[in-house]
């Protein structure tokens, strides 16, 4: 059986301890890797490597730190198949998703952040031509980066790279649930001849070596994304310690549908939007809101959709809807589902775990499941689910669609469909959302400022908002 190993001062290791935990294939629903149970003896390792390699790290040419970082985004170029593959059976998600979406995207990520830094300017201010102050920002130093299963390669590499095109060192923990490609990633980084300790890839438990890492004095800033009872659990910890924090955290995020929308486009674009990675999208839209006179024909037609998405065996091409991550996120999926009855919902389609035939019949399925007949205010409306399970709602106002919008404790994205541009920016403006996208849905741009407000997060990520966050900030004040 195959070994994941931690990746320390550049060479694979396996953990102190010398225990390991089972990594399953969720489409079998079976053990295929091990992977390492780090702690904290290995966090002190990983950390001893990162601040040897801080000063030259932090102090080399960004021309040259950019090309390290741009050879291992030629590297996932490369190896993109074999990637794709890794995090689709480590995953659940069908292959064609991650050759298109994960993989393309890791590697966008290293050349955004890679060329990124080369244009991180300082800034000057003259004050009264008394004074001239200059602003510079310097790598904070070894950070932790922790990220979640849903998109691993892609959310690993989102926060590496501008921690490492900033100057940092860096310790960062992907999911136990989906380690294999941070694996394959710490073999590529190897080959690229990334400096030992610059990167340090450690594997197990959130709540050992993840919390290791928080509570570790010589990590400077933590870079998390993962759910919000975590976020919080890592706010208490980190925040005493006076640690810089980024939380990326959950979402229950709507998406708001206007009679004079595109139809078309926002049925398809909202069947996406709520299955797509088997609803495992901290963006999906998972609450819909359709304005009463176009209420009965949406919800037909997207009914109708729902049921034709072919759900089973991820290698399968043909394959929009794989497995879920694992039996007990499944198990929680289809909890809600539960709960949705006994709140008075209606399943319109789905509702079930689906059994798979060959391969797949012990993997971790549920059906596209669209639920009618739900208030906003009950639970299934407000706690997030994380699957493919989406509820459908009628409004009449702006003012009432709103209210119901922004009733839940998230505010990471929303989504609206209108071909009235005014109404577009008034409901925009509205939506106590950090993202919000007009016609369209999760089309990104990584120059944009990422994240959520209240519940969803704190701080931004993305272009320049991320390369700021690694970095310290300092204005030197000289009297003319
Ligand atoms: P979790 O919060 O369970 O875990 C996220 C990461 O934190 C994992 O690597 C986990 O390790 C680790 N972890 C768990 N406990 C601790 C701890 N005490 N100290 C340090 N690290 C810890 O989230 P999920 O992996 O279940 O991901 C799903 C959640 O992520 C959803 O809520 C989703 O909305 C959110 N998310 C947010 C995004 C955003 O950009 N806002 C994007 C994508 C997802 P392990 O898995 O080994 O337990």
């Amino acid at each position: 059986m195959q070994k994941i190993q931690n990746y320390i001062d550049g060479k694979l290791v396996d953990p102190r301890s010398g225990n390991f935990l089972d990594n399953i294939n969720p489409a079998e629903g079976k053990v295929y890797s091990l992977i390492p149970d780090s702690d904290a003896g290995d966090v002190a390792d990983a950390n001893a490597a990162a601040q040897k390699a801080f000063p030259e790290w932090s102090a080399m040419a960004v021309e040259k730190r950019s090309a390290n970082l741009s050879k291992i985004a030629d590297l996932i170029d490369r190896d993109l198949e074999a990637l794709a593959v890794a995090e689709s059976v480590d995953q659940g998600k069908p292959v064609s998703l991650a050759r298109v979406v994960d993989i393309p995207r890791a590697s966008a990520n290293m050349r955004f952040f890679a060329t990124g830094a080369i244009h991180f300017a300082s800034e000057a201010h003259i004050t009264d031509q008394e004074a001239v102050n200059y602003t510079t920002r310097t790598p904070v130093g070894v950070v932790g980066c922790i990220s979640p299963w849903n998109l691993p390669l892609y959310l690993f590499t989102w926060k590496i790279a501008p921690a490492l095109a900033a100057g940092c060192t860096v310790i960062a923990k992907p999911s136990e649930l989906t380690p294999m490609t941070a694996y394959l990633f710490s073999k590529l980084c190897i080959e690229a001849g990334l400096p030992p300790g610059v990167l340090n890839i450690l594997h197990g438990l959130g709540g050992k070596v993840g919390q290791a890492i928080i509570e570790h004095p010589g990590i400077t800033a933590i870079s998390f994304t993962g759910g919000t009872v975590t976020g919080k659990k890592i706010a208490s910890t980190a925040a005493p310690m006076f640690k810089k924090l980024s939380l990326e955290l959950g979402g229950k995020n709507p998406n708001i549908i206007f009679a004079d929308c595109d139809f078309e486009k926002a049925l398809s674009t909202s069947i996406q939007s709520s299955f797509a990675n088997q609803g495992e999208i901290c963006l999906c839209g998972s609450r819909i809101f359709v304005e009463r006179s176009l209420y009965q024909k949406f919800v037909d037609a997207f009914v109708e959709r729902s049921k034709n998405l072919t759900i089973g065996d991820p290698a399968d091409e043909k394959t929009k809807v794989g497995a879920l991550v694992s039996q007990a996120h499944m198990e929680k999926v289809l909890s809600y589902i539960d709960l949705a009855q006994k709140e008075g919902g209606r399943i319109l389609t789905g509702g079930k775990q689906v059994r798979v035939s060959g391969r797949c019949a012990n993997g971790f399925f549920v059906e596209p499941t669209v639920i009618v007949g739900l208030s906003h205010e009950c639970r299934t409306n407000q706690e997030e689910i994380f699957g493919p399970v989406v509820t459908i709602m009628p409004f009449d106002t702006e003012d009432e669609v709103l209210a119901y919008a922004n009733s839940t404790t998230y505010g990471l994205s929303a989504t609206i469909w209108t071909e009235n541009l005014k109404r577009a920016h008034r409901v925009s403006a509205r939506v106590k959302s950090g993202i919000i996208w007009v016609n369209c849905w999760l089309f990104r741009d990584l120059r944009t400022p990422f994240g959520g407000m209240k519940q969803s997060g704190v701080g931004r990520e993305g272009g320049w908002e991320a390369l700021k966050f690694f970095t310290e900030t300092r204005n030197v004040c000289i009297k003319l």
